[in-house]
This record gives structure tokens, C-alpha cells and sequence, in this order.
């Protein structure tokens, strides 16, 4: 039996699929990984001078250009096959997703995200105060690389807004780690393009397992998890969902 035929069984005789995803869900859209690839965002950019709060405080002006030119890649970017079978899946079987991604392809795609554990690029907030900051953005045109942008006011206080994602060091939103937590509660769980390298993210799967799960991983290279779940299937999230969705549906 093919993997896709063996995990489709499995997912519809529990009626429910979990599944947790991470920079290479997304990678097939266009919108580079932070690690695996030699495109990919950390090879090209330092996070330590971009994704931490200390930056922030250091050179809000290169943070704030570096996310809205993140923002801009993501708006143009479409969903991909991958993120289309998982919202097609759900017509089927109760999916629940929990992803460590900023971007909202998912929700685009068609699926209800149970947890964003990292935030959201689009959830704009104050830095100083903290209230949502809701008004729209200047359009920006696409532009080959970030540059510097002076990041919009609050409304409320006059400080300055900043993205919505947890930067190094902070600690996650708890109400979302709770609802990631609950996706772990399955009787099968698919892991889509992590490295599995950012805590406590990477622990979700091994929580999975340890409720007792079957985990399988979906990933072209091997990651930090590939020795911890039960199968390693070495596709990319475009070519093995779509052959995962066909397997349950027809
Ligand atoms: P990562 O960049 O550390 O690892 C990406 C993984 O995806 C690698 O293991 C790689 O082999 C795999 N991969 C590459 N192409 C793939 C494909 N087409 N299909 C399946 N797998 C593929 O990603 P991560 O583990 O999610 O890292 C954590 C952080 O990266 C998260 O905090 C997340 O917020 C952030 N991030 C998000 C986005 C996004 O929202 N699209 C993009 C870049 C980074």
C-alpha cells in the first residue's frame, strides 16, 4: 500500500487529521524558509539583527522595512496545492491545524487555523501599549529586497506600531499554545515542512506521540524530528498532500 493510501486510511477511520506546519508549507508559494535552502531567509539576512526585540529597540526603521517587504511577499504570494488539499481534506474529515507560519495562505486557502503559535505578519500592534493597531497600511509596490521604513504610529498612544510575531526570546501567545496543544489530542498527526528546530513548537509532535498518535512527517530533507515520529515521507508539502487528499476522496 503507498504511503498516501495507508495514511488516508488511517485519517478516515479516526475521521480527524492534526496537522502542525512550518516555513516550507509555504515555500512552494514562493515565500523563502528561514533554514534548509540556500535562498532561504536566514542565509540571507541576520536574525539576530531582525527578529528580536533588542533589534527592534536598535533600528526599528531596518526591523519595520524588513517586515513590511515580508508583508508584500506574502500578500502576492498565492496558495499553494498543498494548502488547497488540507482546506479540501476538511470537507471530508475534521482537520485542525496549528502552523508556526505568519503568513495566512491557510486561511486563503480555504482552512480554519486552530493556532498561529507564532503570530501573525498582519496582526499589527503597538510596541509600547500594546492595542491592535488596525488602520491600513500605505500600499507598497514589490521591491527586490527590504528597505528601510519608519513603522506606522498607535492611534492610542503615539508609540510605535510593530508586526504581530514572536520574535526571539518572547515568550509565545498563550492562548494559542493552549489551542496548539489541543491539536496533539489525534490519532494522527501530519507534520508539514519544519525543521523542528524552534521550541516548543517542535515539542507539539512528540506530544502527539505520546497521546498516542501516528506522526508523519512531510518533508523532502530530514529535519530534527524525523528520528522521533513514525514515518519520514519525503515530499514536498505541494506534491504529497494533493496525493493525500486524492487517496481519501476518491
Ligand atoms: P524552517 O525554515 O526552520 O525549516 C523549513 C523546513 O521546511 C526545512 O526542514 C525544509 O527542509 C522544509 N521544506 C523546504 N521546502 C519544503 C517544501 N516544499 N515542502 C515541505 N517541506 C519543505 O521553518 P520552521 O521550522 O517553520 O521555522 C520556524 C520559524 O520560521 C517559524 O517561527 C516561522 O514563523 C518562521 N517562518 C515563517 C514563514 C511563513 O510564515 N511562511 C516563512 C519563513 C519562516
Amino acid at each position: 500500500m503507498s504511503v498516501a493510501a495507508d495514511l488516508a486510511r488511517r485519517i478516515a477511520d479516526a475521521g480527524a487529521v492534526s496537522v502542525l506546519t512550518g516555513a516550507g508549507m509555504s515555500a512552494e508559494s514562493g515565500i523563502p524558509t528561514f533554514r534548509g535552502t540556500h535562498d532561504s531567509l536566514w542565509s540571507t539576512f541576520d536574525p539576530m539583527a531582525l527578529a528580536t526585540e533588542t533589534a527592534w529597540r536598535t533600528d526599528r526603521d531596518l526591523v519595520w522595512g524588513w517586515y513590511r517587504w515580508r508583508m508584500a511577499l506574502v500578500a502576492q504570494a498565492p496558495p499553494n496545492a498543498g494548502h488547497r488539499a488540507l482546506a479540501a481534506l476538511a470537507q471530508h474529515v475534521d482537520v485542525r491545524i496549528a502552523t508556526q507560519n505568519v503568513d495566512d495562505l491557510h486561511e486563503r486557502a480555504g482552512s480554519v487555523v486552530d493556532a498561529h503559535v507564532h503570530g501573525s505578519l498582519f496582526a499589527l500592534r503597538c510596541f509600547e501599549c500594546g492595542r491592535a493597531h488596525e488602520a491600513p497600511l500605505d500600499a507598497m509596490e514589490p521591491q527586490a529586497a527590504p528597505l528601510r521604513a519608519a513603522p506606522p504610529f498607535c492611534a492610542y498612544c503615539d508609540g510605535d506600531v510593530r508586526p504581530g510575531v514572536v520574535w526571539f526570546g518572547e515568550a509565545l501567545p498563550e492562548d494559542a499554545w493552549q489551542r496548539a496543544v489541543a491539536t496533539t489530542h489525534c490519532a494522527v498527526m501530519l507534520v508539514v515542512g519544519t525543521s523542528g528546530l524552534v521550541q516548543p513548537a517542535a515539542s507539539l509532535p512528540l506530544l502527539a506521540r505520546r497521546h498516542g498518535a501516528y506522526v508523519v512527517e512531510l518533508n523532502p530533507a530530514r529535519s530534527a524530528l524525523s528520528d522521533a515520529v513514525d514515518l519520514h515521507w519525503p515530499v514536498t508539502a505541494a506534491e504529497g498532500l494533493p496525493l493525500l487528499q486524492a487517496a481519501l476522496t476518491t
